[in-house]
């Protein structure tokens, strides 16, 4: 009798916890679907941000993250506007990989070639004279405050607003670097490129280091440099870049070339001259988007971030 006076005391305790578990559960449960919408909005306004150097991620205010993003990617000497057109652009791609989510675990990292550069106030300061410090800072916080919780948006959407650094007076359309087209993202014609360092540049490599280069393409790789047509451009698309060359029994597109061969961009000549082949290069980047120093060349012809960011994204709205 006793025993089984036990076990109803501990049945009656047992349903009586369970019971308490499922009403906690239930009320934890009820109160997260009241109020998802405060916690995304607060969460929109913060980044994590990815150091690709050493893995771990860092939690940043999305304005605080642009300063280091603007300071990063534009120098601090460009026009106002054309800052304040690369602080739009930048919150635009940030928003833009925030819902591609291409990292597991953070927004976005901080190199250049995956998604956008970003560097510390400290690291930047350590890098620029002292005495432009301060003023080149509040220039870049000035770019992105005056700016604040403005992007790009075509039909609602945060476009992906790819930028480069300069275009060579004529902008590449995606489909010719990655594939995949985008409305927004046209060929699209800026004067004044040429008065800056990113225009024209040169790499010289010997034969033997071009053969290197190609057999790690291709371990059939084979080239007679006493051919007429040992290397040959086949074809330019339509912004004036490679968009096919020949070299030996390989062909390769222009995009290919200036990652093998290192070059700035895949605007370029060469020429076989002894034993070395010279490319000369014109522009810094894909090409495809906003040129940076094109941007700061509108800047300088009287055009404010609005104009400058509409010349390069067509049909889109600057929004909040
Ligand atoms: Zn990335």
């Amino acid at each position: 009798m006793k025993k089984i006076f036990i076990y109803i005391v501990i049945i009656i305790i047992i349903s009586f916890s369970i019971s308490i578990l499922f009403t906690k559960n239930f009320e934890k449960k009820e109160e997260e679907v009241v109020s998802p919408e405060p916690v995304e909005r607060v969460e929109n306004n913060f980044v994590d941000l990815l150091h690709k150097a050493d893995g771990t991620v860092e939690h940043l205010g999305l304005e605080e993250y642009l300063y280091g993003v603007v300071s990063a990617e534009m120098p601090a000497s460009y026009e106002l506007e054309a800052l304040k057109a690369q602080a739009v652009v930048a919150r635009t791609y940030t928003k833009y990989k925030q819902e591609e989510k291409k990292h597991d675990n953070a927004d976005i990292c901080d190199d250049s070639t995956c998604c956008q550069a970003w560097i510390s106030k400290e690291n930047r300061f350590s890098r620029w004279e002292e005495a432009e410090r301060e003023s080149n800072w509040n220039k870049i916080v000035q770019a992105v405050n005056e700016t604040a919780g403005k992007y790009i948006a075509y039909e609602g959407k945060p476009i992906n607003a790819l930028f480069h650094s300069n275009s060579a007076g004529k902008t590449e359309l995606p489909i010719n670097v990655w594939g995949g087209t985008y409305p927004y993202l046209q060929i699209v014609e800026t004067s004044g490129e040429n008065a800056y360092s990113t225009y024209a540049s040169e790499v010289v490599i010997s034969k033997d280091e071009l053969i290197q280069k190609m057999l790690e393409k291709n371990s059939k790789f084979k080239i007679n440099f006493k051919d007429d047509d040992a290397m040959r451009i086949l074809e330019y698309n339509e912004s004036g870049r490679v968009k096919t060359l020949k070299v030996g029994n390989t062909e390769l597109s222009g995009v290919e070339a200036r990652s093998i061969f290192g070059l700035k961009s895949a605007k370029f000549e060469f020429m076989i001259d002894g034993d070395e082949i010279k490319f000369q290069i014109l522009g810094y980047g894909h090409g495809v988007g906003l040129s940076q120093s094109g941007s700061d060349s509108l800047a300088k012809q009287g055009k404010n971030f609005e104009e400058i960011i509409t010349h390069y994204y067509k049909n889109v709205e600057i929004t909040e």
